[in-house]
């Protein structure tokens, strides 16, 4: 399997590569030449295995042989059975016909383990063929540093850093990042915003022989492979709904476009998905796209449901590549203009094919809350904000939707990470699973340093045991 960049500039490049460069050298992000196609037979036959061998059915043909199966195969087997419930990404019924998928059984709580603890391990084991290191650098409001650090713990031949601004991120998503007990990881608060811990990881980058020297990486979520191992709980639901017999449909709280776009991956690849329901917050830009044609930059708001709040949604590129029919000349004079004027607009023709499958929509803070509530009143069940949000979506749009087709709201984090929303919305904060009901007991571990290059450098260089093994 080779992969093209979505901007058409940069050679194709086998998953290896693709998986250690991220982004492609020509500033596009790297998609499957050509989509691997699954039959009904192959479908059907998906039924009843347990969720790590559906994963590795999907996973399989993009890896090709840059990995040998039987390793692939350990990965996985070791990814998801350290997870927290045997079925991985359990189905709960709402209501007729509405579906909640758990993706929150991992060990940060929020359904971006689902990929990175495969990511962690496929970087490892790739490294170690070629015996090279990485050091990876990142910055977080959240979510996503957790993930990473819990994926890149105790891995042989990586060093993490990841920086949050001290003070800023909740005391649970402070804990998850600071308790990790592992010599290569660390988490590191900064005197300073989010916006201050990003310009510092750009100016680590930009440092060629400071990059050069620590061989710096990155994980976020442009990186196909962060995309590859979702694309394994669409097929995982939709078998478990009914396919290849049934269609199903998914709802899908979105900020970046990296989940709901490996929907769309899976029905390319022959899953019979009816159709992919953007859910927004008030930070809108999808829903707004999705009515109107138009993408058109504004400022982020804060909300409830923070992983949400973009300006721009990353992935959305790779969808573009294909409305544009896989001209990669034109997405790139056409995110050249956005960058430059904040906005772009597609034709009626390209409109047409992406509504045709995706429906958008958006709801506020109050409305999240508001549906916390009434749906753990009527189910029992504690929504977090961000899976509040898919549920609204998916009410608010029922009526533009085939009633006899499930759809599959994905529950993209655990209610205990949002308590503050949770509060709000029903009284009390949720409680934690039980094998981690200690985490606010747990010691942590918070270097601080300045918002200064040459402390992070500092930091870096006394800290890195991967390349200090090396050397
Ligand atoms: C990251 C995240 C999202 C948004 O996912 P995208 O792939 O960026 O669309 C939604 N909910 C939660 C809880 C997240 O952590």
């Amino acid at each position: 399997m080779q992969y093209i960049s979505t901007r058409g500039r940069a050679p194709a490049l086998p998953f290896d590569e693709v998986l250690l460069s991220g982004l492609a050298r020509d500033g596009g992000l790297y998609v499957p030449a050509v989509w691997p196609l699954f039959s009904r037979d192959d479908i059907r036959a998906m039924k009843g295995l347990s969720y790590a061998e559906v994963a590795l059915r999907v996973m399989q043909p993009f890896v090709g042989t840059t990995v040998p199966a039987d390793a692939l195969r350990g990965m996985v087997e070791e990814a998801y059975g350290g997870f927290g419930h045997s079925c991985v990404a359990p189905l709960k019924q709402m209501a007729p016909n509405l579906w909640l998928m758990e993706l929150f059984h991992g060990p940060t709580l929020a359904f971006k383990d689902y990929a990175m603890q495969v990511l962690g391990r496929l970087f490892d084991h790739v490294l170690s063929a070629r015996g090279e290191r990485v050091t990876i650098v990142g910055a977080t409001s959240g979510d996503t540093g957790a993930a990473a650090i819990e994926a890149c713990r105790d891995r042989d031949n990586i060093d993490c850093f990841i920086l949050f601004p001290k003070g800023r991120v909740s005391p649970m998503q402070q804990r998850q990042m600071t308790t990790v007990d592992a010599p290569n990881v660390h988490a590191i608060a900064v005197e300073g915003t989010f916006d201050d811990c990003q310009d510092l990881v750009k100016a680590a980058f930009n440092d060629a022989g400071f990059r050069d020297a620590y061989g710096l990486s990155a994980v976020n979520s442009i990186n196909w492979a962060r995309i590859m191992p979702q694309i394994a709980y669409y097929f995982w639901a939709a078998v478990n709904l009914g396919a290849p017999e049934r269609a199903v449909s998914f709802a899908v709280p979105t900020g970046n476009f990296g989940n709901v776009y490996a929907g769309y991956a899976a029905l390319q690849m022959g899953l019979p998905v009816e159709r992919l329901v953007v859910a927004s917050n008030a930070n809108d830009i999808l829903a707004r796209f999705f009515a109107s044609g138009t993408m058109e930059m504004r400022g982020v708001v804060p909300t409830l449901s923070p992983s949400m709040d973009i300006q721009v949604s990353s992935n959305f590129e790779r969808l573009l590549f294909d409305l544009f029919d896989r001209n990669g000349a034109e997405v790139e004079a056409t995110l050249t203009a956005f960058r430059k004027d904040g906005r772009f607009a597609v034709g009626d023709n390209q409109l047409g094919r992406a509504t045709a499958l995706f429906q958008a929509g958006r709801i506020d803070d109050d409305e999240a809350v508001a549906t916390i509530r009434r749906v753990r009143d009527e189910t029992g069940e504690l929504l977090d904000p961000h899976t509040a949000t898919g549920i609204g979506v998916v009410e608010r749009t029922r009526a533009l939707r085939d009633p006899a087709v499930p759809v599959v709201t994905l529950a993209t984090a655990h209610p205990a990470k949002f308590a503050a929303a949770i509060e709000r919305a029903v009284g009390a904060p949720a409680a934690l699973p039980e094998r981690m009901a200690d985490l606010m007991d747990r010691p942590e571990r918070m270097p601080v340093i300045p918002n200064d290059l040459a402390a992070l450098q500092a930091y870096v260089k006394d800290h890195a045991v991967a390349r200090g093994a090396a050397a």
